[in-house]
């Protein structure tokens, strides 16, 4: 457990006022995340849980900003 000035990763809380990051165009992976997170969003939704939502969400606006370590 160093402390040299490696940063915990922002703790990201659901924010349903936050604006959706828009799925990359011909992205599979992103078109699947950004429909689960509008799904588990959608509080008439059995998949309703806006913490999912959250994950989704910040999963889909990671899926293409990762400029150095892609795997
Ligand atoms: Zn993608």
């Amino acid at each position: 457990m160093a402390l040299h000035g490696v940063q915990e990763a922002a703790v990201v809380l659901p924010d349903p006022g936050l604006s959706d990051p828009a799925p990359t165009p011909g992205c599979g992976v992103c078109a699947a995340l950004y429909r689960q997170g509008t799904d588990a969003r959608n509080p008439k939704s059995p998949n309703y849980d806006l913490s999912k939502a959250s994950d989704y969400f910040v999963e889909l606006r990671r899926h293409h900003s990762n400029p150095e370590g892609m795997k």
